[in-house]
């Protein structure tokens, strides 16, 4: 018997939350969004997941007003998935999990991300609140810098915990190579970035290189 696709019979507000963001793979993707990252290819390269449900899921966050999708700018055409004001009230509930995870299903080395005030460099904990200063951080005011669980592995969409589905296969796609063991948001997430800026530098004009598909 395969699962119902929804919580129907529910009512608690909890499961109302849980049809936004209750599927397999939309809370790293939120996560990934919160980090900065924006556009299709992005998502595909860091998380490993495959391409339809990528899509899926990024339609459905659109579809319940947590990301926008709006042009990138200087570019007037490529799409860039932006967090709204809806996406960005569920930064405590993305926060809160990973604390949860390090806390129970920690992983070797300690944490693989910090989170630190932009503006003095002190580490936020799980409340919100700067070590340092004490003030509560908003996620636009936070760095996510590497942690010392973050080794030679990288993190990477190989993330012990988050493979695909078995049986599923990821899309080589359009702009990911599959021969470069890291790709540019790992890259990127390497150094300290601050939460909602974007992760990486809008493309140029040119056209995204892709396979070759038969005829020219
Ligand atoms: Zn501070």
């Amino acid at each position: 018997m395969t699962l119902p696709r929804d919580y129907r019979g529910q009512t608690c507000a909890l499961s109302r939350a849980m049809e936004v963001v209750g599927e397999r793979w939309t809370l790293l993707i939120l996560r990934d969004a919160f980090y900065g990252v924006r556009r299709f290819g992005e998502f595909a390269a860091h998380l490993a997941v495959p391409r339809a449900v990528l899509a899926d899921r990024l339609a459905g966050l659109v579809a319940a007003g947590v990301l926008d999708r709006r042009p990138e700018p200087g570019t007037g055409r490529r799409e860039a998935y932006v967090l709204t004001e809806k996406g960005l009230g569920l930064w405590p509930a993305v926060r809160a999990l990973t604390d949860w995870g390090e806390q129970h299903a920690p992983a070797p080395g300690g944490p693989r991300r910090l989170f630190l005030h932009h503006a003095d460099g002190a580490r936020v904990g799980p409340d919100g609140h700067c070590s340092g200063c004490g003030t509560p951080v908003p996620p636009g005011d936070l760095l996510v810098a590497p942690g010392p669980g973050l080794g030679a592995d990288a993190e990477g969409g190989a993330d012990p915990g988050t493979e695909a589905d078995p049986g599923t296969v990821v899309d080589p796609g359009t702009d990911v190579d599959p021969g470069t063991d890291v790709d540019p948001v790992t890259a990127a997430l390497a150094r300290p970035h601050r939460l909602l800026t974007p992760l990486l530098a809008p493309l140029p004009a040119a056209p995204v290189r892709r396979p070759s598909k038969g005829t020219p």
